[in-house]
Order: structure tokens, then C-alpha cells, then sequence
């Protein structure tokens, strides 16, 4: 196996041993982002130098005897968290030259466990998208289809993953942004209770519905993340100080007695492509021949989800992203004179198509008038979603679901109809309104040999019983362990 093909477990046990260094391990993930990222464009700025000298520490580090799970791990990091001293574009040519004065809570979490960051990926503008075709950098190919889009809004860093250009990855995940790109190229991700990661060095899109999360290769990875990155933090008002477990003890691989429950009403949705549910299906059948009871629920407002979400997620967005004026922050349309016009100048090239799309749509729903009607009442009915899992958890330990009805589809497919975009994001919105964790595990491969996930949603703060079950499926399974051939 080649150094840049490790997980996070395994290239620890060789760096403890003194078999590999830190140096070593960076350098030749850093060769193979230089031999494939012509192909797969998954970073928008590459950290090397910072990367080779984050990677000697680690070894200093290990050398005397401190070698933390991830300590000199080569890390990719979506480019909308914020690392001191370096670029952060959000894909944005509004943020194009902006430079973080400080470290986002979890890169200091990162720094602190002695991990290598070795680039910003790319992504959707301002987490705006399902494909990362909304970068104003630069498109990201699909590992196992360079015609197939990677997923979104984190498309780079799945994308990275699912090609070895870094062992694991942070995403962010507003309506399914870690979950939907990892099932794309057949990696797991993890969109954590809201309020278990901090958000702060995050560059909002919808402060409510945001959260940090792991994208890794496997599951004993993603709960190695999940530890450095989870826990309270005072700089973010929304963080829960609830202690944050061991969670690799969570990883028992005996599942005997848990409940899955499946939604009803997920069997209707129109445009589920039948190989994803028979992938889905066939993950249902293996967990009940491993010891768990499996169970019909019903989530009966399914059907208002994308509605409730784009309309809460705009709004957000629109108060949010007022703050790029070309005032305070990167680009600034300089040929206007008066203030009014810099402001339009700024912001309509600033911007891409989708984020103006949302800007208009959110302060529409926001304004006197209309702000009942549509914010006011997508409130309303978040509170049904929230409700109606909190029913369903009554009867059950987790849901399995889908992650997104198709598998990846064809770069341009879907680009110029934004509502069939929105439509497809029907199975992933509903953690993020409910705030609940969720996590993407691979489950199959379509008949093109496209990876398809299986989502895995639980209550509040129950990310131990999600990566447990989700460990269990993925011992008696090896759709993790294929790779595509690059
Ligand atoms: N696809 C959804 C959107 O476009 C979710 C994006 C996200 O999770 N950041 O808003």
C-alpha cells in the first residue's frame, strides 16, 4: 500500500512506530496531489510549505513520545474555514484575496492534536450548491467519473478523500454538504448534532442550519475526528457544553437489540433511482442478519422539506451575506463612483448566479410584508420536522435513509435548473432543520460503478449510536475498500 492510501489508523501505528515520518507521509501525499489534480481539481490553494513544516513538528513531536491518533495527518480543509495567515474564498471571487486573521476553533483543535493541513479545497460558492459546480474557481471531477460531479457543496474535500490526495478531510454541512459528496465518491462523512463542533472561523451561509463535520476514508477515522474537532467553545453562542465522549469506544461492532427505523414516505419520493434503493434495501436486510430489528416510521412532513429549507436557508443566507459590501472584505467593484453604486458594482460581479439567486429569494421572504407568509411560516413547519423525528426516536435508535436519490449525475446535467438541484437534496435537509445528527456510509455501487450511501440519522448528541451501527455495516461490508483507479 502506498503512503498516501492510508487511513488515519493506520498511518498512526507506523508513524508510533518510528516505521514512517510525518515528512514522509505529507511529501507523498503531496506527490500524488501534484500527479492528479489536473484530473480531479479538488483544491483551490495547496499548503505545501506550510504542510512540510507542520509535518517536522509532528515528527519532533513523536520523537519525544507525543503522538496523538493525528498527529502528523495530512488534512484537507474546506475553504470557507478559516486558517490563520492563509486564503479562505468561500470559491467566492468576493473573497478571492481574503487572508483569516485567525484559526476557526476546529483547525486550533486540529493544530493542537499535531495535524499537517495540507490545502483548501474547493466547494460550491458560500456552501451553495449540490455538485461544486458553483465554484467561481474551478469545476472538481469525480474520482471514479471525471464526468460525473463530485457532490456539494464540499465536493473538494470528499473528492480528495475518495482520491488519496489527503487522508482525511473537513466539510461543512448546511442541507447535506459532508453527507451527499462523501456518498458520491464512496467515503463516509458526518454532519454532527448541531452544536457539538464549534462554528467559529466557519464563514456563515445559514447560521442555524450550519455545522462543521469529518470526511474520512472509514469509520474508526471519522470518530478519530470526531473527538479532536467535537466540545464547547465560548467564542460560538451556539455550542452545547456537553463532555464530549471517547468516540472510538463507541465502536463496539455489536449492534444486537438497536432499532432501525425506515421512513415511509422515503419509499414515494419521486426521482428515487431504483438502484439506490435496492442499495439502501440490501443495507437493511445485512443489518437485520447482524442482530438489529428493523422497523416502518413515518416522517409525514416529508414533503415540505425542501419548501421549509429554501426558504430558511436563504433568508439566513441574505442577512448573512450583507456583510460583503466591498468595504470590509476582498473584492471591490472600483470603477463606480458614489456609494450605492459600489455597493451593486461589488456584489453583482462579486457573486455568482446562485448566491444572487438566494440573496433575492431570502431578503423576498424576509421583507415587511412577506416575512409572516414565508420565513415566519417555514418556521412553523421546521418545528413539525422537528417533531416528527422526535416521534419517530421514540419507537427507534436510528434511521437509515438514503443520502441522495441518485448517484452522482454528469457535470452540466443539472445546472441550468436550479429546482431540480434543490429537489435532489430532499433526504438530507431534514437532519440540518431538525438540527439531529446524520452520517453517509458506503453502501453499494450503481450499475456505472458510481458509489451510492447509505444515510444513517439518530437523535440529538446520539453520534456514538450512528458511528457504531454504521462501524458494524461497514466490518460485514467492503464497499469502503474499493478505490477508484485514478
Ligand atoms: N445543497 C444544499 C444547498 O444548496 C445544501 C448545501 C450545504 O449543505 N452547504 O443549499
Amino acid at each position: 500500500m502506498k503512503l498516501h492510501e492510508l487511513t488515519i489508523t493506520q498511518a498512526h501505528k507506523l508513524l508510533k512506530k518510528n516505521e514512517i515520518s510525518a515528512r514522509e507521509l505529507t511529501r507523498a501525499t503531496l506527490e500524488h496531489v501534484g500527479s492528479i489534480e489536473g484530473k480531479i481539481g479538488a483544491y483551490i490553494t495547496l499548503l505545501e510549505d506550510m504542510a512540510m513544516t507542520q509535518a517536522e513538528s509532528a515528527d519532533q513531536a513523536i520523537a519525544k513520545g507525543n503522538c496523538h491518533p493525528l498527529t502528523g495527518i495530512p488534512i484537507a480543509v474546506k475553504d470557507l474555514i478559516c486558517i490563520k495567515g492563509q486564503k479562505t474564498t468561500c470559491a467566492s471571487r468576493i473573497l478571492e484575496n481574503f487572508i483569516s486573521p485567525y484559526d476557526a476553533t476546529v483547525i486550533k483543535n486540529l493544530k493542537r492534536a499535531g495535524a499537517v493541513f495540507i490545502g483548501k479545497t474547493n466547494m460550491d460558492e458560500f456552501a451553495m450548491g449540490s455538485s461544486t459546480e458553483n465554484s467561481s474557481h474551478k469545476l472538481t471531477h469525480n474520482p471514479w467519473n471525471p464526468d460525473r460531479i463530485p457532490g456539494g457543496s464540499s465536493g473538494g474535500s470528499a473528492a480528495a478523500v475518495g482520491a488519496d490526495m489527503c487522508i482525511s478531510a473537513l466539510g461543512s454541512d448546511t442541507g447535506g454538504s459532508i453527507r451527499q459528496p462523501a456518498s458520491h465518491c464512496g467515503v463516509v462523512g458526518m454532519k454532527p448534532t448541531y452544536g457539538r463542533v464549534s462554528r467559529f472561523g466557519l464563514v456563515a451561509f445559514a447560521s442555524s442550519l450550519d455545522q462543521i463535520g469529518p470526511i474520512t476514508k472509514d469509520v474508526m477515522d471519522c470518530a478519530l475526528m470526531m473527538n479532536v474537532i467535537s466540545g464547547y467553545d465560548k467564542s460560538d453562542s451556539t455550542s452545547v457544553p456537553e463532555d464530549v465522549p471517547d468516540y472510538t469506544a463507541a465502536l463496539k461492532n455489536n449492534i444486537k437489540g438497536m432499532i432501525v427505523g425506515i421512513p415511509v414516505e422515503y419509499h414515494s419520493v419521486k426521482g428515487l433511482d431504483p438502484e439506490v434503493s435496492a442499495a439502501v434495501n440490501s443495507a437493511v436486510k445485512l443489518i437485520e442478519s447482524l442482530g438489529a430489528e428493523c422497523i416502518e416510521v413515518s416522517l409525514p412532513n416529508t414533503e415540505y422539506v425542501v419548501a421549509t429549507y429554501y426558504v430558511i436557508a436563504p433568508s439566513e443566507a441574505s442577512s448573512n451575506l450583507a456583510r460583503y459590501d466591498g468595504v470590509k472584505y476582498g473584492f471591490r467593484d472600483g470603477e463606480k463612483q458614489n456609494l450605492l453604486d459600489m455597493y451593486c458594482g461589488t456584489r453583482s460581479k462579486g457573486f455568482g448566479p446562485e448566491v444572487q439567486r438566494r440573496i433575492i429569494i431570502g431578503t423576498y421572504c424576509l421583507s415587511s410584508g412577506y416575512y409572516d407568509a414565508y420565513y415566519g411560516k417555514a418556521s412553523q413547519v421546521r418545528t413539525l420536522i422537528m417533531e416528527d423525528f422526535k416521534k419517530a426516536f421514540e419507537t427507534c435508535d436510528v434511521i437509515f435513509a438514503p443520502v441522495a436519490p441518485t448517484p452522482a449525475f454528469k457535470v452540466g446535467e443539472n445546472i441550468d435548473d436550479p429546482l431540480t438541484m434543490y429537489l435532489s437534496d430532499i433526504f438530507t435537509l431534514s437532519a440540518n432543520l431538525a438540527g439531529i445528527p446524520g452520517m453517509s456510509v458506503p453502501c453499494g455501487f450503481s450499475s456505472e460503478g458510481m458509489p451510492i450511501g447509505l444515510q444513517v440519522l439518530g437523535p440529538h448528541f446520539a453520534e456514538e449510536k450512528l458511528l457504531n451501527i454504521a462501524y458494524a455495516f461497514e466490518q460485514a461490508t467492503d464497499f469502503h475498500k474499493q478505490r477508484p483507479e485514478l
